[in-house]
């Protein structure tokens, strides 16, 4: 199967009934991602982005459309992708270790194998000494981390992280930002990330898909051809500052029509 279009978005829509009024989350959103691709979606908060991750990983049926993986539907099928929702949902009488290998268990991994296949990844991540923790010992920005570690390590080739640095000082997501593209440029997975913040976007992503305001529909998609790795220094760059003038441009459009 061509590895161009390895996730399909087609044609997908979603309306909720809300209290006997239909409210259009999301409408007609299609687009195809590559295999290895790192692709963000931008978009104003409340525009369907969270709902569109939520079809992809299976967990709720679209009023239309189609998501295909590999050219099979995953409409309706759970456990297809890794996801990351942007509340961290750990387990909270797991320690942080058997949290972040909890993919790996339940696929029948014994503990300790698990747990020390993931020390390498929990060191790097700065969760060394915090492993035998419990997730409320922990601060809400570890907590993410911890929450990041398991999505990376479920063993899925798709990966959705929906806002998952949205909650962290500016060092710590920068440091689990550069985290991120290494183990994804190590295991090359296919990374479709929620964002709202158009720096992010620029220092992670192949492509940017920018929605529109709810229904959110796409309204333009931005190739990042920056060279990697992508360093803060970039910042300075005539091509990252024009890329992001063109992205205010297009979120402020967004918020200023409705
Ligand atoms: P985003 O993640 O872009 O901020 P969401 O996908 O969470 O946006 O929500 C899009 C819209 O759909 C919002 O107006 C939200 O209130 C509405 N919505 C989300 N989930 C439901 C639901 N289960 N029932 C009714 N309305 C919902
Ligand atoms: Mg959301």
């Amino acid at each position: 199967m061509p590895d161009e279009n390895y996730l399909s978005i087609q044609g997908v829509s979603k309306q909720f009934d809300s209290g006997g009024n239909a409210l259009s989350a999301i409408q007609d959103v299609s687009f195809d991602i590559p295999r290895g691709a790192f692709v963000s979606i931008l978009g104003p908060s409340g525009c369907g982005k969270s709902t569109l991750f939520n079809i992809i990983a299976g967990l709720l049926p679209p009023t239309a459309g189609d998501v295909r993986l590999d050219d099979t539907s995953i409409i309706g099928k759970a456990g297809q992708v890794g996801y990351m929702l942007q509340k961290d949902l750990l387990l909270p009488w797991r320690t942080i270790e058997d949290n972040i290998t909890l993919g790996q268990t339940l696929r029948g991994t014994p503990r300790r194998k698990a747990r020390s296949a993931a020390a390498p990844l929990i060191a790097r991540c700065g969760l060394a000494h915090f492993e035998k923790k419990k997730p409320h010992q922990l601060s809400g920005g570890m907590r993410q981390r911890a929450a990041l570690l398991r999505t990376l390590l479920t063993g899925k080739d798709v990966l959705l992280l929906d806002e998952p640095f949205g909650a962290l000082d500016a060092i710590t997501r920068l440091q689990l930002q550069m985290t991120l593209i290494d183990v994804w440029q190590e295991t090359r997975k296919t990374i479709l990330f929620v964002t709202h913040d158009v720096e992010e976007a620029l220092l992670l992503s192949d492509e940017i898909i920018v929605l529109t305001e709810r229904p959110g529909r796409v309204r333009a998609r931005l190739s990042v051809s920056l060279p990697r790795p992508r360093t803060p220094d970039m910042l300075a760059d005539p091509e990252w500052m024009q890329l992001k003038a063109q992205l205010m441009t297009l979120l402020l459009r967004e918020v200023s029509a409705s």
